[in-house]
């Protein structure tokens, strides 16, 4: 992982810091419903406002598509802030194209104040990471902290270009990630297993190609096993399946033995003929599937090994559900596995680290989030740190 720069080598007294942070939350009827990224940067904004500095947000939300549109105002973030901050926040509308009456309500606002300027992406400059864009943001402020690393995969105006104009940081929250994230893939205690899982195993091939060289175990369960199987010749009758991946499954396992990375798959699955919530369902052993059935959730002595396999490790990297979590009973294989990764962290054996929008909803069905070592909210961000890229937003905080 990279070595950056964090807000302990600034002084951040009486200073305008312009923060990105991601305020791209879920909204549902006009109310947020998940604060967990604005409860994540609150650290930051805190360091900032005790030393009467000004902390002005910045961030995107929505895809408002470069215009400005209403249904995208950051407006509707205002009062979760407020309250996860305990203090009024000031809000500014602009259409970035002309920031002069943003940069008077900044400099009239008291030392202290915590500032939301509205959504970066109502200039078509944001995403096209223009430099005039981010000259018209650099003029708002005096120091950029990044505390987005969900933001920090693409190099947009406000995550990349913006900290090559001023003196640049990552914040507490963004420090926090980084040393979790460092501590799963970069740094981390061997035995490494990392546990795969979601629909197609066509989004993750450079992910499992990065995993390989990396970790010592490599559970794959959810639809993309099925890949594995089928290409193995075992047969998985109806199930989801990318027949045209075959190839680069067999592929991946020739690697598998050369880079001494043990493939954990599926070896029973729990079976149904209709893809719902409680559809009839029946367990069948690899062996013997039903050739009308669909495979919809890991089986119990799948279930016995990959908690056999977390038993040997000290260290777990998890990314994508087991099963079709969404309907019950197809959570179970996800959702026992998830809470025995949580006992053993709870009980100091493992260091458990997991991101990726799905397994956050299943990790939070399990009822097992803080139970883990480290969550990452991050969707895109996390997918690229586990493919071993170098997020571009980060390279540009680089000394
Ligand atoms: P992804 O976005 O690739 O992580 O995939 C997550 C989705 O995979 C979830 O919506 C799950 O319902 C789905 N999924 C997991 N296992 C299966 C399976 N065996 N068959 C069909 N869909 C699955």
């Amino acid at each position: 992982m990279l070595d950056l720069p964090t807000m302990d080598d600034i002084e951040l007294r009486h200073k305008t810091v312009l923060v990105r942070v991601d305020l791209n939350v879920p909204v549902m009827r006009g109310k947020v419903t998940d604060d967990t990224r604005i409860i994540r940067f609150v650290p930051t904004i805190r360091d900032i406002i005790k030393v009467n500095g000004k902390a002005v947000l910045l961030s995107h939300f929505g895809r408002p598509k470069g215009k400005v549109d209403e249904k995208f105002s950051l407006k509707i973030v205002v009062d979760s802030v407020e309250k996860a901050l305990h203090k009024d926040v000031i809000f500014i509308s602009t259409d970035w194209n002309d920031v002069s009456e943003a940069k008077k309500i900044i400099d009239d606002a008291p030392l202290g104040s915590i500032i939301i300027i509205e959504n970066t992406r109502f200039h078509s400059g944001e995403e096209k990471n223009d430099i005039e864009l981010a000259k018209r943001m650099a003029s708002l402020g005096e120091i950029y902290i990044n505390d987005a690393f969900s933001a920090s995969h693409r190099a947009h105006a406000s995550t990349e270009q913006l900290a090559h104009l001023l003196p640049a940081f990552v914040g507490r929250a963004m420090q926090k990630e980084l040393r979790a994230l460092s501590s799963g893939l970069d740094k981390p205690a061997h035995p490494v297993i990392a546990i795969i899982g979601g629909a197609k195993i066509s989004t993750k091939i450079d992910l499992i190609e990065n995993l390989l060289k990396k970790v010592d175990g490599l559970v794959i369960g959810g639809g993309m096993a099925n890949t594995f199987l089928y290409a193995m010749g075992i047969g998985i009758g109806n199930s989801l399946c990318e027949k045209d991946l075959s190839e680069t499954a067999i592929r991946i396992m020739d690697k598998s033995e050369s880079e001494h990375c043990a493939i954990i798959l599926p070896v029973d699955a729990n079976v149904a003929w209709k893809f719902e919530a409680n559809a009839k369902n029946r367990f069948y052993g690899l062996d013997a599937m039903d050739p009308n059935g669909m495979i919809l959730d890991i089986g119990p002595a799948s279930i016995e090994r990959i908690k056999g396999a977390i038993d040997e490790a000290k260290t777990i990297v998890w990314n994508g559900p087991l099963g079709a979590f969404e309907y019950e009973p197809f959570d179970a294989g996800t959702v026992e596995i998830a809470k025995y990764v949580a006992k053993r962290t709870v009980e100091g054996k493992l260091v458990s680290i997991a991101g990726g929008g799905d397994t956050v909803s299943a990790l939070a069905h399990a009822g097992v989030v803080d139970d883990f070592t480290y969550v990452s909210t991050a969707g895109g961000a996390f997918l690229e740190w586990m493919e071993g890229k170098t997020l571009p937003a980060l390279l540009a905080l680089k000394k």
